[in-house]
């Protein structure tokens, strides 16, 4: 993972493949996407505060993991320091740190990791757990405040699926496993876990059940939440285990309570989840429709209805109109084919195209089971004026969706800034959040006097509603402090959220940017309820302190 940025050191976003996103980058945000203006500090000029490690504690984790694998190195402890969200990438890329960990630990099994905690408690430090390092809420920099020693206990030795109950089709899986080396264990044995965030390369299933994640394919396999089952943790107290039954009435869920608790409860060590078998057959097919808002509605009647889809997925005009700029050069064939789609959109069905909407819906089951619920899903897009455009968009949508995570790096080399938000609400209040989202974005960045553009998609649909996902970017003031004009227009969008009854966020956690939020989310009982948590938990506030609250 670069310590800059997203993803591999020799991986980046390219605009040059796509030859309609220079002059839409132009149109909405007034940017030359060949004028390459910043980079990241080198790495040689950064000054990276000495480590604080104190011989006893030094000594203590060598007899937990063994010397070779605690590292001081600054490479390490500057990769651990935070995770990836806007302001993460920002002050890296400058150079600029409070606290970096002291020391990376990589423990093997729940035995050394018992032991690292022990040392961590004894020691007075401080413990922050780290998966895939992918948070994009703050989750992981400790407060710069800290004095204590601060200990990054990175979880990838723990990467083994143990065992599987086919019978119960549950996976027992150790907690610092990546996606990709999951999904190829279990694809071994002919099953999948499902769960697929875009971050899904460089996330773990610690991380995830640590965030509350969700992906892509929630709509058919759940969220993160509800693929848990089982769960191990490393506490202060001793190892909690809940167990992998499928349903309990032990009192309020402690299950839950470990579900988002961003390292403040303990260290996952292992998890059982649920998993399924590999579908025979699994297509996403591509829609149009006349407007978002017909696009919305007719999720919300597949959601209603009897049919069972694997993913969602309608994006707004302007998320449209950024999704045709990404499209890779055409062919002669293609470009015809768009020329006679766009004709008979406008002339056979009235489409206005700038007010047109892409969309995606998944299916996956069985050949048979996949045209029934096509043909069902058919007549409900039908119904809102819907067109289906075949699975050519739907296959790359689907390998295109982890290189996505590269464009924010791509937007900061050349001075413009790009994030996301996202929120759930009820279907019969999501266009008033749409509405008031929208607005106060683009209020916050008329308000800073630059160019700057927000879209949106729903991503995941539920019985009651949806979730909303909002990109905006912007170039900050020439000279401007970019973090605090980010500040404003990430903080009109989180307000909008809960002013309007949405949640501050659907999957991205809390962490330290949204911790602001959490009282106008759950009320502040709510919150003094988990400060009981977290205090009884961990009375001498060792685990990751500061996030959440
Ligand atoms: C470009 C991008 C795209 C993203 N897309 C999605 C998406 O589609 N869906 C989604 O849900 N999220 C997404 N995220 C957010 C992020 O990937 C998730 O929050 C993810 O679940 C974090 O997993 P991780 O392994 O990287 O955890 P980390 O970032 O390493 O840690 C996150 C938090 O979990 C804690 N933690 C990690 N492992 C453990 C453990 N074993 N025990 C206890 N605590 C632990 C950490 O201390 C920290 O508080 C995205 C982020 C980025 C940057």
């Amino acid at each position: 993972m670069k310590w800059w940025g997203w993803g591999l050191e020799n991986v980046e976003f390219t605009h040059e493949d796509k030859p309609g996103l220079a002059p839409f980058a132009a149109e909405v945000l007034g940017l030359d996407v060949r004028d390459v203006t910043a980079a990241p500090i080198g790495f040689e000029n950064l000054r990276i505060p000495d480590p604080r490690l104190p011989d006893s504690l030094r000594v203590a984790l060598e007899d937990a993991v063994t010397e070779a694998f605690i590292s001081v190195d600054p490479l390490d402890r500057v990769v651990h320091a935070r995770g990836k969200s806007l302001r993460d990438l920002v002050l890296q890329r400058r150079g600029e740190f409070a606290r970096v960990p002291d020391v990376v630990v990589r423990p093997a099994s729940e035995d050394e990791v018992v032991a690292v905690l022990r040392a961590v408690v004894s020691a007075d430090a401080v413990v922050i757990p780290f998966g895939g390092g992918s948070s994009i809420s703050g989750s992981l920099e400790a407060p710069a405040t800290e004095t204590r020693p601060i200990v990054s206990v990175d979880l990838v030795r723990l990467d083994k699926v143990l065992e599987i109950d086919s019978s119960s089709r549950l996976a027992r899986v150790q907690a610092g496993v990546f996606g990709p080396h999951l999904e190829e264990q279990l694809g071994a044995q002919g099953y999948t876990f499902g769960h697929f965030p875009d971050s899904f390369t460089h996330s773990t299933l610690g991380g995830w059940i640590a965030t509350r994640s969700s992906g892509m394919q929630s709509d058919r396999y759940g969220d993160i939440a509800d693929l848990t089952r089982g769960l191990r943790v490393v506490t202060p107290s001793g190892t909690l285990v809940t167990r992998p039954v499928p349903s309990t009435s032990t009192g309020p869920s402690v299950r839950e309570m470990v579900l988002g608790s961003e390292g403040r409860l303990g260290i996952i060590t292992e998890a059982t989840v649920h998993v399924r078998r590999i579908p025979e057959c699994r297509v996403i097919l591509g829609y149009l429709f006349p407007t978002f808002a017909d696009g919305v509605v007719a999720m919300r009647d597949v959601a209603a209805s009897e049919c069972s889809v694997s993913v969602t997925r309608v994006s707004d005009a302007l998320e449209t109109q950024f999704s045709f700029a990404m499209r890779i050069r055409p062919t002669l064939v293609g470009k015809l084919q768009s020329k006679a789609l766009s004709i008979f959109l406008q002339h056979r069905l009235g489409y206005d195209l700038h007010q047109m909407c892409l969309s995606f819906i998944g299916y996956e089951g069985s050949e048979r089971h996949v045209a029934e619920q096509r043909r069902a899903v058919g007549r409900i897009v039908k119904r809102h004026g819907g067109l289906c455009i075949g699975s050519g968009p739907g296959v790359l949508y689907d390998q295109k969706k982890f290189d996505i995570p590269y464009i924010r790096d791509f937007l900061l080399d050349r001075g413009a800034v790009g994030d996301v938000s996202e929120t759930a609400m009820q279907w019969s209040r999501l266009s008033v959040v749409y509405d008031a989202v929208t607005a106060a974005a683009y209020g916050a960045i008329a308000e800073l006097g630059v160019q700057g553009y927000v879209m949106c998609h729903l991503s995941h649909s539920y019985h009651a509603g949806a979730c909303l996902y909002f990109t905006f970017a912007f170039r900050p003031t020439p000279g401007g402090d970019t973090v605090a004009e980010y500040d404003i227009v990430k903080s009109a969008i989180q307000q909008a959220f809960v002013d309007n009854g949405a949640t501050l966020s659907h999957h991205h956690a809390v962490g330290t940017e949204h911790s602001r939020w959490l009282a106008q989310d759950i009320s502040a009982p709510g919150v003094a309820m988990l400060e009981a948590l977290f205090e009884g938990a961990d009375p001498g506030k060792h685990l990751n302190p500061g996030k959440i609250l």
